[in-house]
């Protein structure tokens, strides 16, 4: 996990799909090219990807609504149902 901390130039290199380990400093969704930057990388890709899929795993205990994002299915619960999200942790 630390190969890419000690390679400053590793995102001068060309990004092949962003599945090489040693590129961790970018990853590019191979379906809309969207780029990611910064921490998390790999888990923020993964959760982009699901709005591609047009799953939607997270659902809302309190009404029909469902999410491709964790995080998003969070902000829904604050803002509609004004309740603090309890929710199982299931990713
Ligand atoms: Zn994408
Ligand atoms: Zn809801």
């Amino acid at each position: 996990m630390l190969e890419w901390l000690m390679s400053p130039f590793q995102n001068l290199l060309p990004v092949m799909g962003g599945v090489a380990s040693s590129s961790e400093r970018l990853l590019v969704c191979q379906v809309c090219g969207k780029e990611f930057r910064g921490r998390n990388l790999r888990q923020r890709r993964e959760s982009h990807l699901l709005t591609h899929t047009g799953l939607r795993p997270h659902i809302c205990p309190h009404c029909p609504h469902r999410t491709a994002l964790r995080s998003n299915l969070i902000k829904h619960i604050r803002a509609m149902h004004r309740v603090s999200p309890v929710l199982t942790p299931n990713s």
